[in-house]
C-alpha cells in the first residue's frame, strides 16, 4: 500500500533520515522503536508531508506523493497522524474537533459528520463526552478524541507518533487500549512509540531506527527476542557492555582483569557476580592461550539489566574449533569451575569466527 524508497532528509548539515526504504501493506500494524534523536518523528513527518525529503520516494497505492502536483491536503488525509501533543483545537467542542476536518476536507455535510463522529467518540469511549472542550478532559481522554478526530478523516493509515509519552502513567493504559482496539479493527498503522511490551503484542512487525536507517526490521519475536545486530541488542535489552581484545600471547592480564572489576563496578553488580566472572575468564584464556600466537580473540562482555543477566562472549579467529568437543582440552581449561559459575555454554560458527557464548549464574 505504502512504499518508501531510500528517503533522505537533511535539516542543514545535520544528516537525519540517511536512506530510509520499507514497505507497508493494508492492515499491517509497524511500530517503529530507537533511541531518541534518530528521525522517528522526522520519518512519520516526511510519510505525511509535514517535513519535506530531500530524496528517495513515497508512493501510496502507486501514486508518487512527492511529484509537485500532488494535493498535500489529500495526501494528509489519507495519511493522518497523532501527535505525542493531541493537537485538539481548544476553542471548539469534542465533536466539532471530529467533525472539522470532514467538513471542510471532505464535503461531508454536517448531520452526517456528526452522525460518523458520534459513533467514532463510541470506538473510543468517550461518546458522553461529545459537547464537552478539551480543557475539561484529561489527557487519556484528550488523546483518545485526537485519535477519533484522526480516524474521522477515513485514513488509509495512521501514523502514531509517541501517542502516550506525555501523559501520566495512569493514563497510558486507556490509550494503548484504544489503539490495540483498532489494529484488531484491521486499521493499518505505524506507531512511534517506547512501550515496548505494547509495540510487543500490538504489532506483527518492528521498525528499530537508529543511524538514519531501519537498522534492523522484523516480526516482534525477532527484534525484542531475537534482535541480531549488535545495536538492536544494546537497545532492546538496555546492555551495557564491554570487549577487549586480546591480540597476542603477551596480553596484560591484570589491565584485563581491572577492566573486568571497572565495569562490573559501574553495573553494580554483587561482588560474588565479579568473583565469578573474573575466574570464568581466566579459566577460558587458559584455553585460549593455546591460540593465541596464531589467532585473535576478543572478550565481550554484555550485561542485560532487563533479563539480569551477564553473558560474556569469547569471539576467535581461526579454524573452526568447538572448545566444547574438545573434553580433552575443557578438562585442562577446568571446565567444573566453569560449568560452576555458569548457566549455559553455546558454541556457533558466525563470520569465520569461532563464538563461544557464556551465560553467568546469577547470585
Ligand atoms: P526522534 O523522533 O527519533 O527522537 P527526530 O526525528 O525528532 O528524532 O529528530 C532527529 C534529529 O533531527 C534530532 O537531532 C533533531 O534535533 C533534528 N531535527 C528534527 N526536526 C528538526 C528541525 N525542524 N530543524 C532542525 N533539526 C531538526
Ligand atoms: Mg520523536
Amino acid at each position: 500500500m505504502i512504499k518508501i524508497d531510500h528517503l533522505s532528509k537533511s535539516f542543514g548539515t545535520l544528516e537525519v533520515l540517511k536512506d530510509v526504504t520499507v514497505e507497508i501493506k493494508a492492515g499491517e500494524v509497524i511500530s517503529i522503536i530507537g533511541p531518541s534523536g534518530t528521525g522517528k518523528s522526522t520519518f512519520l513527518r516526511c510519510i505525511n508531508l509535514l517535513d519535506r525529503p530531500d530524496g528517495g520516494s513515497i508512493s501510496i497505492d502507486g501514486v508518487d506523493i512527492l511529484n509537485p502536483k500532488t494535493d498535500v491536503p489529500k495526501v494528509r488525509q489519507k495519511m493522518n497522524m497523532v501527535f505525542q501533543s493531541f493537537n485538539l483545537f481548544s476553542h471548539l467542542s469534542v465533536m466539532d474537533n471530529l467533525t472539522l476536518g470532514p467538513i471542510k476536507l471532505l464535503g461531508m455535510s454536517k448531520q452526517d459528520a456528526e452522525r460518523k463522529s458520534i459513533d467514532l467518540l463510541k470506538v473510543v469511549g468517550l461518546a458522553e463526552k461529545a459537547e464537552s472542550y478539551p480543557d475539561e478532559l484529561s489527557g487519556g481522554q484528550k488523546q483518545r478524541v485526537a485519535i477519533a478526530r484522526c480516524m474521522a478523516m477515513d485514513p488509509k493509515i495512521i501514523l502514531l507518533d509517541e501517542p502516550t509519552s506525555s501523559l501520566d502513567p495512569t493514563m497510558v493504559s486507556e490509550v494503548l487500549s484504544v489503539i490495540r482496539r483498532l489494529a484488531k479493527d484491521g486499521m493499518t498503522m505505524a506507531i512511534v512509540t517506547h512501550e515496548m511490551d505494547f509495540a510487543r503484542d500490538v504489532s506483527n512487525r518492528v521498525l528499530y531506527m537508529d543511524e538514519g536507517v531501519i537498522y534492523e526490521e522484523g516480526t516482534p519475536e525477532q527484534i525484542f527476542v531475537h534482535p541480531q545486530k549488535e545495536k538492536t541488542r544494546t537497545f532492546i535489552n538496555r546492555i551495557r557492555s564491554f570487549t577487549y581484545h586480546i591480540g597476542s600471547p603477551d596480553y596484560d592480564l591484570y589491565a584485563l582483569n581491572a577492566e573486568i572489576k571497572t565495569f562490573c563496578e559501574k553495573q553494580i553488580l554483587p561482588v560474588k557476580t565479579r568473583q565469578n566472572l573474573i575466574l570464568l575468564v581466566e579459566e577460558m584464556l587458559q584455553y585460549f592461550n593455546l591460540i593465541l600466537s596464531t589467532s585473535l580473540l576478543d572478550i565481550h562482555l554484555a550485561y542485560s539489566e532487563k533479563k539480569e543477566s551477564m553473558e560474556v562472549v569469547f569471539e576467535s579467529t581461526g579454524a573452526a574449533m568447538n572448545l566444547l568437543d574438545n573434553k580433552q582440552l575443557l578438562e585442562k581449561s577446568g571446565l567444573t569451575r566453569i560449568r560452576n559459575v555458569t548457566d549455559s555454554i553455546d558454541y556457533c560458527r558466525l563470520n569465520n569466527k569461532n563464538r563461544l557464548t557464556l551465560i553467568l549464574k546469577k547470585h
